[in-house]
């Protein structure tokens, strides 16, 4: 049996920085592998070319993957140039796997809705908020059409609590609400912390 599901269906992998979504897609993803399904896996490209590299864990796991720059470079590798995903049929892999959801774009969510239609398991991992807390991009969305959704929690760096958002830091001080996504030349680093100790500088 496939999946628990009738055909094709979407889960979704949410949480802060550090709470286990990469390693928990790579646990499903290689669970895949090992019942002989033909398995895909995607992740943003840092530049703007498609390659071969891997989805890896904080923890140092890893599986293959494509590196793409957005939705349509993922429907150009499972497709083809102008051809219709659900008359594919045979050929889609059996599982796609997409890793770091929230830093490709919006047309992420039709080819999902799509591919799940013509029959695939999408698993989609990525962060549910932004530094700020606020709800990240399109991801409300996906969590919103996912037939499963499992948020995951990493530990707080402070006090060890559950943490269920991402800290950033710049020069060792928090973030403000402001501070653009990309700061040039400035050290920063994020942290896994609790509502209680993740803060935004006023
Ligand atoms: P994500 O994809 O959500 O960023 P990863 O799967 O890459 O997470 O990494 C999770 C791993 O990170 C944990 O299993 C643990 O080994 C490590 N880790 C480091 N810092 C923390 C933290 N503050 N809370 C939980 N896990 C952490």
């Amino acid at each position: 049996l496939k999946s628990p599901y009738h055909g094709g269906h979407l889960e979704v992998i949410v949480g802060p920085m550090f709470s286990g979504k990469s390693e928990e897609l790579i646990r499903r993803v290689t669970r895949a592998v090992i019942a002989r399904q033909r398995v895909s896996v995607f992740k943003p490209a840092l530049d703007d070319r498609y390659h071969d590299t891997a989805v890896a864990s904080h923890a140092g796991r890893t599986v293959n993957a494509v590196a793409v720059r957005d939705a349509a470079d993922i429907r150009a590798h499972l497709s083809g140039e102008g051809t219709l995903l659900h008359a594919q049929g045979d050929t889609l892999p059996d599982v796609v796997g997409i890793d770091e959801v929230q830093f490709l774009d919006a047309a992420i969510i039709p080819l999902a809705l799509e591919l799940a239609d013509a029959g695939v398991r999408v698993i989609l991992a990525g962060l549910d908020q932004d530094f700020r807390a606020e709800p990240f991009g399109f991801m409300p969305e996906l969590l919103a059409r996912a037939e499963s959704v499992e948020k995951l929690t990493a530990i707080c760096t402070v006090c060890g609590a559950p943490a269920t958002r991402s800290q950033r830091l710049i020069g060792g001080h928090p973030a403000r609400f402001d501070d653009p996504v990309v700061l040039v030349g400035a050290e920063e680093s994020y942290e896994a912390r609790c509502r209680v100790h993740h803060e935004l500088r006023g």
